[in-house]
């Protein structure tokens, strides 16, 4: 943080946004949480669009850019990796900048499977990976009402913000 910058501030806003593919033979990885459901999300990594969602409002709030910048989708390093790690980075980029998390909210939209009976689990997962508490982070799930790509059950979104305090 520069503290003697003229537009220094205490708090800053984010927004994030995601949106995966759905297909056979992927596993559904949303919040860091393995879902049953019979399609998965398609990607270069896990595909967690949620927690994509959720590290480009950090990233966004910290103005530090956005994810594909951090973690390119051309690069071997990150194929098939755990979205988790990625915004264990996140995070850890944060704390180099001098900024501490101060909450996050988010929406899940998914046709199927219900997302509501996990979305403690995946709580409790970012909270941990961040190094915050589980009352911190807010996690919504909405269906599309059969409307759209969305509402075919062709792929899930994401939307987040996030608010961050400089130390
Ligand atoms: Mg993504």
């Amino acid at each position: 943080m520069k503290s003697g910058s003229r537009n220094s501030c205490t708090h800053r806003v984010g927004f994030g946004m995601d949106v995966h593919r759905l297909v056979e033979g992927r596993a559904l990885v949303l919040g860091g949480i393995t879902i049953p459901s019979p399609v998965g999300l398609e990607g270069h990594s896990d595909a967690d669009v949620l927690l994509h969602a959720i590290s480009d409002a950090l990233l966004g709030a910290a103005g530090l850019g956005d994810i594909g910048q951090h973690f390119p989708d051309t690069d071997p390093r990150f194929k098939g990796v755990a979205s988790l790690s990625l915004l264990n980075r996140v995070g850890a980029l944060l704390e180099q900048e001098g900024y501490r998390v101060v909450n996050i909210d988010s929406t899940v939209l998914l046709e199927k499977p219900k997302v509501a009976p996990y979305t403690n689990a995946m709580r409790s997962a970012i909270a941990r990976t961040l190094g915050i508490q589980p009352d911190q982070i807010s996690i919504k799930a909405t269906t599309s009402e059969g409307l759209g790509e969305i509402g075919r059950g062709e792929g899930a979104a994401a939307y987040a913000v996030a608010l961050v305090s400089s130390r």
